[in-house]
């Protein structure tokens, strides 16, 4: 690792100081010179294999409605991809044939970014050889499928391990009836009126943003849109168009309560999904020329990255008390929700969260078939405390979207567990936070860098 760091900086010093004198006899390259070219020779064989990734994840996404997340390229290419997709058969053989040539081109690499940026590629185009598998009618075991799509192998928890964290709910909302019942029932005091919905959205996104823009510098034209839809599985989301503007959708199938609003402008906005995908483009896309990033394929070790991001930067703009004091002293007025008089509702959001990993352990059994349908929706509302219509959305979300369902508490817990290592300032917190946004960032990244 130093002699490589030694080589590529004594590369840069020598590609710097061109213009000094020559210490190689003219005609003869010097090994400053034959460093440079390799690492030219490097940059060009990984941006060949960038194209073709590129083109190939457009030409998959034609397969498959939502595969494509974001892709803000060339509108040139999306449309030559779509004019004449290959099918699948031949789209999984060529995946696996650049496969083959990333794994060629990384062995001769040397320089660490070039290295980070085809582990990237590789990465990304096993989730895309997976997910076209998939498509084909392949079926792999929940942890498998994990695994292959985004890079890490959860290790559930069996259900009874949350049964402590209900015991504990249990002493909050006390009473008759189901227990997830009551907690509904509480918390329906915490409802948005609909007619509040967007000045009390707007206040949250703009205290989100404030915080991340204390840390991590933005583009100055940076924008996103807010829009309030029906009819989907999820309950908020990010499409990223390119030039630094996002599209946010919130979903008001269901009553939307107020821990929502932070919670969806940190995790779809700020420091979350649409500043993730400003930094992509600005330091890797434009910054860089890395074009393989100016698409985004939803099933890949990039959903991790993104959700676990996004997920941890509702902590880390808001830590202890601060979401509490935020909610209780700026939403609940402009929201026109009676602040309580304790903090029991915190107590219990808290709560809540901590029982939230039973969702995985209910995702693999279902999807596993170990457990039918309506079986999954009654232990959804036992362990998550939701209503049925809210354990029906859940399940919905699982049958789309599948082991994707990781991301989410998998992980906010490897991103946590990164920023956090060490007991680390704040200052440097969010620095390790910009890290993750804006470089080319693995799941196996956070465990060992
Ligand atoms: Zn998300």
């Amino acid at each position: 690792m130093t002699r490589v760091i030694s080589l590529s900086l004594l590369a840069a010093l020598l590609a710097g100081c061109a213009a000094g004198p020559a210490k190689t006899p003219p005609g003869e390259p010097g090994v400053a010179a034959i460093e440079v070219r390799r690492a030219t020779a490097d940059a060009a064989a990984l941006d060949a294999i960038a194209t073709s990734y590129l083109r190939l994840s457009l030409e998959i996404g034609t397969h498959e409605p939502g595969y494509i997340d974001a892709y803000y390229g060339p509108a040139e290419i999306k449309a030559a991809a779509e004019a004449a997709p290959r099918d699948k058969v031949a789209l999984l053989a060529a995946t696996r044939a650049l496969l083959a040539e990333t794994d060629r081109t990384a062995q001769s690499l040397s320089d660490p970014l070039a290295k980070r940026r085809a582990a990237f590629l590789r990465a990304q185009l096993r989730a895309a050889e997976t997910r076209l598998m998939m498509m084909e009618g392949t079926r792999f075991a929940f942890v498998d499928e994990a695994e292959r799509l985004f890079g890490v192998r959860p290790q559930l928890k069996p259900l009874a391990n949350y049964d402590a964290e209900l015991a504990k709910i249990e002493t909050l909302v006390p009473g008759e009836g189901p227990l997830a019942e009551r907690v509904e029932a509480y918390l329906d005091a915490f409802t948005i009126p609909k007619d509040k919905l967007q000045p009390t959205f707007d206040a949250a996104i703009a205290r989100c943003r404030g915080q991340s823009l204390a840390h991590i510098p933005m583009p100055a034209d940076e924008s996103f849109r807010l829009e309030f839809v029906t009819d989907k599985s999820w309950s908020g989301y990010n499409y990223y168009q390119g030039g630094y503007h996002s599209l946010i959708q919130v979903n008001t199938d269901l009553p939307i309560r107020l821990s929502r609003a932070l919670d969806l402008g940190c995790h779809e906005g700020y420091p979350g999904h649409h500043l993730l995908n400003m930094k992509l483009e600005e330091k890797l896309v434009k910054g860089r020329g890395w074009t393989e990033f100016s698409v985004y394929p939803l099933y890949s070790p990039q959903s991790l990255i993104a959700e676990g991001s996004a997920n941890y930067g509702i902590e880390l703009s808001f830590p202890g008390e601060a979401k509490a004091a935020t909610e209780r002293d700026v939403l609940m007025p402009i929201a026109g929700i009676a602040v309580p008089a304790d903090d029991r509702y915190w107590q219990l959001l808290a709560a809540i969260k901590r029982a939230s990993g039973a969702r995985l352990t209910i995702a693999q059994q279902y999807l596993d078939g170990e457990i039918d349908r309506p079986t999954a929706v009654a232990l959804t509302q036992k362990y998550l405390l939701v209503s049925q219509p809210r354990a029906e959305q859940s399940v919905r979300f699982t049958d789309q979207y599948r082991s994707y369902v990781i991301n989410y508490g998998l992980g906010e817990a490897m991103v946590r567990a990164h920023v956090e290592r060490g007991r680390p300032s704040r200052d440097e917190m969010w620095r390790r936070m910009e890290r993750i946004v804006s470089e080319p960032t693995l799941p196996s990244d956070l465990q060992t860098r």
